[in-house]
């Protein structure tokens, strides 16, 4: 624990005065060792608490080859080095460290996973991902392993070992980043259908919705799907399962919903009904700008201003006051309509500029729907405002 406390502090040793700092942690340290020992480990830490680090690697090497109670400390030199972003310092001392043949099962096992996050930090993802492939096997490495393979299949969008990483993770406890196996399932079906294999986007998209009911996305997805292959109603009934899922996506449903309708010359009773439901009960203003464009194509301009007007007065929005401001263009001859042209152009450009969306996580946003945050990497944690 000692070597730990030392190399910890050795930052702040640095900025307070080598020499200093030198005594008092040599002192630390050498209780129980041997003066040439004592001497090697001196020569180690005068070189690194004076920036020759290249001089420290070596006097730490020659000192691991006859002092195997140091192997911690060479583990959190190394570690040091990763932080402070000097990655082939910390890979060198790692992997001299792992050549060396008298280690335990354990203290190799330890190098190896430091070795493998040096690895990770300096891009190097293959050799990384062999490393923690090797250690899932071993229990007390299993879950960081995990954690570690699961962010190297991220980065390179292999979906499928994501989801297979995920699946034990979840049997194991946390995940880090509300990553979900039904996300990657998506992924994998958003491929798929990019490149024409559309039976094969419809099972992962199945097999998403098995694991996890909850998953918006999948709906999304297979009503976009349907939608495509001309089965509205089908269609119809993926979009309405999202309230049950996670109201806060409900706007994300109104577009396509509307283009069902169409399609399936419903009576407009029927969707009016279900937009003013969805504005009464959840308050989202794009229900309420669907629900005034049907109105007026089914009743007039004139009952869509009115239900507009009692929207804006009880919840007044920047899309609602745009949309107003459209149908009194059409509908009203007397009024001054230079003005509402003017006004109307301005509100269209600040509503198109306008953030739809934001991270709960980071509070990041902006106007696409990302299923995984740009800016914080957690997945699904981006809502429609
Ligand atoms: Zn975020």
């Amino acid at each position: 624990m000692e070597d730990w406390l030392l190399l910890s502090l050795l930052p702040a040793a640095a900025a307070s005065g080598w020499y200093a700092a030198r005594s008092h942690y040599t002192r630390l340290y050498f209780v129980g060792h041997s003066h040439s020992l004592r001497q090697a480990y001196c020569r180690g830490l005068n070189y690194l608490l004076s920036e020759k680090t290249d001089k420290a690697i070596d006097a730490f090497a020659d000192l691991l080859a006859n002092d195997f109670e140091t192997i911690e400390t060479h583990i959190a030199l190394g570690n040091l080095f990763r932080r402070r972003g000097e990655l082939e310092k910390a890979i060198e001392i790692h992997e001299k460290l792992i050549e060396q043949g008298k280690l335990s099962q354990q203290q190799r096992d330890n190098a190896q996973y430091e070795l493998g996050l040096d690895y990770l930090r300096a891009g190097l993802f293959d050799r990384a991902e062999s490393i923690f492939q090797n250690l899932i096997d071993h229990e007390a490495w299993r879950k960081g392993s995990l954690q570690q393979l699961l962010q190297i299949y991220q980065h390179e969008k292999d979906w499928r070992k994501a989801a297979e990483c995920t699946r034990h993770l979840h049997d194991m406890g946390k995940v880090p980043r509300g990553e979900t196996v039904a996300q990657f399932l998506c992924e994998l079906a958003e491929e798929t259908l990019s490149s024409g294999r559309k039976e094969e986007a419809w099972q992962y998209l199945e097999e998403a919705l098995r694991g996890d009911s909850k998953c918006v996305r999948a709906s999304l997805l297979s009503a976009k799907l349907r939608m495509r292959e001309g089965r509205f109603e089908d269609a119809l009934q993926s979009l309405k399962h999202v309230e049950s899922q996670n109201p806060a996506y409900i706007p994300e449903i109104i577009e396509p919903l509307l283009i069902c309708h169409e399609h399936l010359e419903k009576s407009a009773g029927e969707l009016l009904g279900y937009l003013g439901y969805l504005y009464e009960t959840y308050g989202f203003e794009s229900a309420a700008v669907a629900l005034a464009e049907r109105i007026r194509s089914e009743q007039g301009a004139g009952k869509a201003i009115e239900r507009l007007q009692r929207v804006l007065d009880y919840r007044p929005s920047l899309k609602v006051l745009n949309s107003l401001t459209g149908l009194l263009l059409e509908d009203a001859a007397e009024l001054p309509k230079e003005a509402l042209i003017r006004m109307d152009r301005a509100l269209g450009r600040m509503n198109a500029d306008a953030s739809r969306y934001r991270c709960s996580q980071c509070g990041f946003s902006g106007t696409e729907l990302n299923w995984r945050c740009p800016s914080c990497r957690h997945w699904e944690s981006t809502k429609p405002l």
